[in-house]
C-alpha cells in the first residue's frame, strides 16, 4: 500500500511526461513514439484512478494473481486501458496472462514461448511479445543471454510464430545502464525489431537517449512502493 496520502499522482505523471518529451526531443526524436508505461504494481486500484482520469492508458502489472485481483474490474470501467505484463512468468502462468494482458514484456525462455503459443493458438488472443535480454548476464536475473538472443528471436518467430514487437531489458543495479540499452538496441536493429522496452524511474531519460520506445515507470508515478511478499 502507498502511504503517502499527499503524493499528487497526477501532477507527477505530468512531470514525468514532460521529461519523457524533453529527453525524446534533445535526443532528436518525435515524443509520439515514446509511450510511458505507469508501472502500478503493488499500488491498489484508488492509486491507480486517478492515473487513468489523468489521460494514462498503459499500465504496466508484474504478477499475475495481482492483476487478475485489480484489473477487470478497472477495465470494465476503462475498456481503453492497455495492460501489460512486466515480470516473470512461470510456464504454468502464461495461460493466465495471455488472457489478461495486452502485452507481454517477459518472454524469456522456451519453455515460456512455446506455453505462449499454445495459450494464443487455443484462445485466438495475441497479445504483443517482447523478449527479455539478460544484458547484466545476471545469474539471478531472467532473460536470454546477449549471445543467445539472435537464435532464440528466430526460433520465437519461426517455430512459435509468436507476435514479436520487441525486446525489454533491466540493467543490473550497480552499473551505469547506458552499455546495456546500447546493446538491447543493437540485437533489436539487427534482427529487425523496432519496440525496445526500457527505462525505469531512475534512467527512463537515459534509455529514450538509446531508442527506448516504452518506458515502465513506476515509483515516479506512484511514489514509493513497500516490497512485495
Ligand atoms: C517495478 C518495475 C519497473 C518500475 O520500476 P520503478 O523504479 O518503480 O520505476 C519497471 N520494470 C520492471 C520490470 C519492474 O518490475
Amino acid at each position: 500500500m502507498n502511504d503517502q496520502p499527499d503524493h499528487d499522482i497526477a501532477q507527477a505523471l505530468q512531470e514525468v511526461q514532460d521529461r519523457i518529451a524533453t529527453a525524446a526531443r534533445s535526443a532528436g526524436r518525435d515524443p509520439a513514439t515514446v509511450s510511458l508505461i505507469a508501472v502500478s504494481k503493488t499500488h491498489p486500484a484508488d492509486h491507480i484512478v486517478p492515473a487513468i482520469a489523468a489521460g494514462q492508458r498503459l499500465f504496466g502489472e508484474n504478477r499475475l494473481q495481482e492483476a487478475e485481483e485489480k484489473w477487470p474490474g478497472l477495465r470494465d470501467r476503462h475498456p481503453d486501458t492497455e495492460l501489460h505484463m512486466i515480470g516473470g512468468l512461470q510456464s504454468r502462468k502464461v495461460a493466465g496472462a495471455v488472457a489478461l494482458f495486452d502485452v507481454i514484456h517477459s518472454i524469456d525462455r522456451e519453455k515460456v514461448a512455446a506455453a505462449a503459443a499454445r495459450a494464443m493458438a487455443q484462445t485466438g488472443r495475441r497479445p504483443d511479445c517482447y523478449i527479455q535480454v539478460n544484458t547484466g548476464e545476471e545469474p539471478q536475473k531472467s532473460g536470454v543471454l546477449p549471445a543467445d538472443a539472435d537464435a532464440f528471436i528466430e526460433k520465437c518467430r519461426s517455430v512459435h510464430d509468436l507476435p514479436l514487437a520487441g525486446l525489454m531489458c533491466i540493467p543490473p543495479a550497480d552499473q551505469e545502464p547506458a552499455p546495456h540499452f546500447a546493446l538491447l538496441a543493437k540485437i533489436a536493429e539487427r534482427n529487425g525489431l523496432r519496440g525496445l522496452s526500457m527505462g525505469m524511474s531512475a534512467d527512463y531519460e537515459i534509455a529514450i537517449q538509446f531508442g527506448a520506445t516504452l518506458v515502465r515507470v513506476g515509483t515516479a508515478i506512484f511514489g514509493v512502493r513497500t516490497p512485495q511478499t
